[in-house]
């Protein structure tokens, strides 16, 4: 269920707490308050039944201090803005807590993809690029798979890119198949980085006493919910329960995720899954089990659900599906929050691989991908750690300061003490 609240006011809510346990500059935390280009844009596509349809595009630079913006293209029904904006802000932070040379920036269509024909798919991914072409490229901004889009998309996109500047630029987006420049292993990235995690938490403890094999639930079963799902049933885990835009499914017992993916693509839903009853959204939420992974929309888990959540874990796969009320009530449960610019980054740490193998005119196998992402997220996670236990607090706010020290480290702007 959505929330009316604008998130980018949430964003920018958790973005000054964090500020002032850093000590951030003033100056910058103003800065980094606003995203520095939104680029909205209203183009036409001819639909297969001959009619022209109008569609709204954003793409929101929000900050490049470390690198070119970087962030994914999302198509959904319920994009805007504001919901553009945050994603942006979060990239910020992302790349930066995570350590690799890239800025912010998100895009998306207002659009169900489903709706749609793959031919007016592709109509509608070319239309945008022309719509965005001067604004974007592989040292401005570049953009990345997300909600709603996928590697063949983004091959789309490179194509209709390197027709306007008149050469081969697949490093202008990442996430695309592997025969037009993708990486190995950005499919999985995601899930991937976030298992890295997960796995480190559940051997160690950190804090939280989980079973060595714990009971997982699953919100959303797209590229991210059915890879950490995949993965967790390989090593294991107990998949008890997974859902997606029409519902959840349950079993007590352990689901197969590959079976429940074959289901979904004969009837478009895991809903109806032989052996499993079925459940809302909702509900699943707030099942008995050690670690709950939302993977799909934001503002899932709110101040009304928060108190009923019984999971010891929370890996944020999803961006944004906490909302601060909630985060405090958690944290005063003592429930150990992944947040989602450490949980989730594997993504952009991938694309980042890629489009560094574009640019080298290289290609990394399969192995060196995992070799190289797999101590990015680690270290990350103890430098995180590390944070969160000086500064007594939870794992979002220290992943936020250490993003914002790296960016005042590059941002080099007078402090007000130092004036
Ligand atoms: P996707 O489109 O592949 O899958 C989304 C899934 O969520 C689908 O199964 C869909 O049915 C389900 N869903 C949609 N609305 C729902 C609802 N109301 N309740 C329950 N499920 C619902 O998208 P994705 O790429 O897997 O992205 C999912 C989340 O992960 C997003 O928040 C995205 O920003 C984040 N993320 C994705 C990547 C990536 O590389 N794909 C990287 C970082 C973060």
């Amino acid at each position: 269920m959505r929330v009316s609240m604008s998130i980018y006011t949430n964003a920018q809510k958790i973005l000054e707490a964090s500020a002032k346990i850093a000590g951030l500059n003033p100056a910058i935390l103003e800065i980094l308050k606003k995203p520095k280009r939104i680029i909205q844009v209203s183009f036409p596509v001819k639909m297969d039944d001959g009619s022209a349809r109008v569609f709204k595009g954003y793409r929101v630079q929000h900050n490049n201090t470390l690198g070119p913006h970087k962030g994914g293209l999302r198509y959904h029904e319920a994009t805007d803005l504001d919901e553009v904006k945050s994603l942006a802000l979060w990239m910020t932070i992302k790349c930066a807590a995570v350590g690799i040379p890239l800025g912010g920036g998100k895009g998306g269509i207002t659009v169900n993809p489903k709706e749609l024909s793959e031919s007016e798919k592709e109509k509608l991914t070319r239309a945008f690029v022309r719509a965005i072409a001067d604004c974007i490229g592989p040292d401005k901004d570049i953009p990345a798979p997300d909600m709603g889009t996928n590697a063949q998309m983004m091959g789309w996109f490179a194509d209709e890119y390197s027709k306007i500047v008149g050469k081969p630029s697949p490093a202008v987006i990442t996430g695309k198949p592997v025969e037009v420049g993708g990486s190995l292993g950005r499919d999985t990235a995601t899930a991937q980085g976030g298992f890295y995690i997960l796995k480190e938490m559940v051997t160690w403890q950190r804090g939280c006493q989980v079973e060595t094999l714990p009971k997982i639930v699953v919100q959303g079963f797209g590229n991210a919910g059915w890879h950490i799902a995949r993965l967790c049933h390989e090593a294991g885990y107990k998949i008890i329960a997974v859902s997606d835009s029409r519902g959840g499914i349950l079993n007590e017992n352990g689901l197969n995720p590959n079976e429940v993916l074959e289901h979904k693509k004969i009837t478009g839903s895991v809903v109806g899954f032989a052996g499993a009853g079925n459940m809302s959204n909702e509900d699943l939420l707030e099942l008995e089990c050690d670690v709950l992974i939302p993977s799909a929309l934001e503002n899932v888990i709110t101040d009304l659900n928060a108190q009923n959540i019984k999971a010891k874990i929370i890996l944020e796969l999803a961006n944004g599906p906490t909302r601060p009320e909630a985060d405090k009530i958690l944290f005063e449960k003592g429930i150990k929050i992944v947040p989602d610019v450490l949980a989730n980054a594997g993504g952009v740490v991938v694309s980042y691989f890629e489009w560094l193998q574009n640019k080298a005119d290289k290609k990394w196998s399969a192995e060196q991908v995992q070799e190289k992402l797999k101590p990015i997220m680690l270290n990350s996670f103890r430098a995180i750690l590390e944070i969160q236990n000086t500064k007594q607090t939870d794992m979002r706010t220290a992943a936020y300061v250490v993003a914002l020290k790296r960016l005042e480290e590059t941002m080099s702007f007078p402090h007000p003490k130092e004036q």
